[in-house]
């Protein structure tokens, strides 16, 4: 019997991760790229010197190792690093749907890889994981920092020497934040809210747990210290989500991270994303680049055009870039939620999904990043692989970029040196790196053609000045950079947003977009932009959902799902 047909549009993580889960289904799937190579967020630049000058090349295959620069141009806090191993172990008719998420022998504290290949069996065919300490130096504006490392030893003795008055309220943050983990993580990780039944079941937990505060607000319950109340609150920035508003439920980042590690993909998280298309590939799916998508096509239950939102609507394909055209039995979209809807779907078909409810849900922040590349000779520096650079203000400054919507004077920043880890990503002698620095996302109306290179000379002024580099600017062989133009154009994002629609209450759980399409028939979102939410694990598990909700609708025989 010949296999049914799907077409996934958009190859980032998640469109990759759940192309590889229908291939194991059974489907015959196709990934349709806009973009010249995968990976989306996720995609790499590459920068080699011809003729004295360093460039950017567009080429599918990796550098030779210091052949020149690879900058990952998004990810680079890998965690949860059996969810990979999981997608790794898939082949046809062995799905995985059904098994346990958490193999025992990774759970607990004590189980977090310190050294050597941090990646499973599986994984470890297509590349290599190390795992990464301290996970996070994040310096205050006063010089000092704190190493984040997950242990509780020395997070203990970090605390004792920065801030002793909240010694205790540590204790009762981890006990606190590990029942939301184990409730919000462990237990209803993989829960996709289809209805408001599902969301109201666990309502009386979320409160019990006090999950549902601002993550800031429950940071503040245990620590009086401000330096303690920004490194447990923080993280949420790196899934596009305001410490002062998401719900603290997102408190269960820290103990994923302190159970599962933070981890590196050697070659870059580039290279996890070519395993990813290499495992697709072998279990015979196809992945085209430079194929955006225009429009999705929608049939009646008679094979004709519907009739506006009163008729059956069925997605059955695609429309091309260049006008052509493919059939397929279910349609996913992996780009962004609002662009998805009201670019590719005419509004006259959509009554859940319509412009007016799409426009006003709010969108994550957007980001300027600078990649660059400089000569390490005689570099004298404190920094580690990952680095968080907080400026003079927090609150003020989440406020300025989420709700005013300014450009403020200050920044903070996440710097990130893969080359500390693995030499082989810039040339002998130099280091490649990146620096983010979350701003407000179009809404905001600014003129990056104008603000752009000003802004970006200041933050490499700041690194150098602050002695972060010492004599960055002598040592820069090469610079470049993102700002909230290129996630609005290259990747297709609604107002330029960097991580899909904000996380906050009323856009998580039942309340984010659904992966199963309330108004088109076999049509489906994976991503960032779909439930559980942004952040490379979320998109896994975002994969895995909406995998399920798929076996469920083609009532796949039990017996793959495994
Ligand atoms: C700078 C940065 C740093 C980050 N750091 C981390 C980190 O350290 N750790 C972490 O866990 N998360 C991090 N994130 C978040 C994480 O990268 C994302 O949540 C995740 O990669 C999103 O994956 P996705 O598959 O949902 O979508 P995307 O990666 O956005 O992929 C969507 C793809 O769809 C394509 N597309 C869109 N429209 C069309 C169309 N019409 N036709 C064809 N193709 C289309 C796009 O070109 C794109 O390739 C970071 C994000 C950014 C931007």
């Amino acid at each position: 019997m010949e296999s049914r047909k799907a077409i996934i549009i958009g190859a980032g993580i998640g469109g990759l991760s759940l192309g590889i889960r229908l291939q194991s289904l059974g489907f015959s799937t196709t990934i349709l790229e806009k973009l010249d190579a995968p990976g989306g967020r996720a995609y790499v630049r590459k920068v080699v010197q011809q003729d004295g000058v360093w460039s950017e090349v567009k080429q599918r295959a990796p550098l030779e190792p210091n052949q020149g620069f690879t900058f990952d141009m998004g990810p680079t806090v890998i965690t949860v690093p059996h969810f990979i191993e999981e997608l790794f172990a898939l082949e046809q008719g062995k799905a995985m749907l059904s098994t346990p998420d958490y193999p025992a022998h990774v759970l607990g504290e004590n189980a977090r890889v310190r050294e050597g290949n941090s990646g499973g069996e599986q994984t470890s065919k297509y590349v290599q994981l190390v795992p990464i300490l301290p996970f996070y130096r994040i310096y205050f504006d006063d010089g000092t920092f704190f190493d984040y490392d997950g242990d509780p030893i020395s997070t203990r003795t970090q605390i004792k020497a920065l801030a002793p008055e909240d010694s205790a309220g540590y204790e009762r943050f981890h006990a606190d934040a590990r029942a939301i983990f184990e409730r919000g993580f462990l237990e209803l990780g993989y829960t996709h809210f289809g209805d408001v039944g599902s969301m109201l079941k666990v309502v009386p937990d979320l409160l019990k747990l006090d999950a549902v505060r601002t993550l800031f607000g429950f940071a503040k319950k245990y620590f009086s210290n401000p330096k303690m109340q920004q490194v447990f609150s923080f993280e949420t920035l790196l899934v596009g989500g305001n410490p002062l508003s998401v719900p603290a439920i997102y408190a269960m980042i820290h103990f994923v991270e302190k159970t599962w590690g933070i981890h590196f993909a050697m070659g870059g998280t580039g290279a996890l994303v070519n395993g990813f298309v290499k495992k697709f590939e072998e279990l015979g799916g196809t992945l085209r680049c430079n194929a955006g998508v225009t429009s999705i096509s929608l049939k009646n239950e008679l094979g004709a055009e519907p009739v506006g939102r009163f008729s059956r609507r069925i997605a059955k394909g695609v429309t091309l870039e260049d006008g052509s055209s493919l059939e397929a039995d279910l349609v996913v979209s992996n780009g962004d939620y609002a662009n998805t809807y009201m670019k590719l779907i005419p509004s006259k078909y959509r009554t859940w999904n319509s412009d007016a409810k799409v426009k006003i849900s709010p969108q994550s922040m957007s980001l300027v990043v600078v990649y660059f590349g400089f000569k390490a000779d005689g570099l004298e520096t404190n920094l580690k692989h990952h680095n968080i650079i907080l400026g003079p203000r927090y609150e003020e400054l989440l406020k300025d970029i989420f709700g005013r919507k300014i450009l403020a004077k200050d920044f903070s920043q996440y710097l990130h040196i893969p080359s500390l880890t693995d030499p082989s990503l810039a040339p002998v002698g130099h280091h490649v790196a990146y620096t983010l620095v979350p701003v407000p996302h179009n809404g905001s109306r600014l003129d990056w053609e104008l603000l752009g290179q000003p802004f970006v000379d200041k933050i490499l002024r700041f690194l150098d000045e602050r002695g972060f580099i010492p004599n960055l600017r002598e040592r820069l062989v090469y610079q470049s950079f993102i700002d909230p133009d290129y996630f609005a154009t290259t990747l297709s994002s609604y107002l330029g947003n960097a991580f899909g629609p904000e996380p906050i209450l009323i856009q998580s759980a039942f309340f984010r977009p659904h992966n199963r399409s309330e108004d088109i028939e076999r049509f489906y979102m994976v991503g960032a932009g779909a439930q559980p939410g942004g952040g490379t694990p979320s998109v896994m598990m975002s994969a895995k959902m909406t995998a399920r909700l798929i076996a469920e609708d083609f009532k796949i025989d039990s017996s793959i799902l495994g």
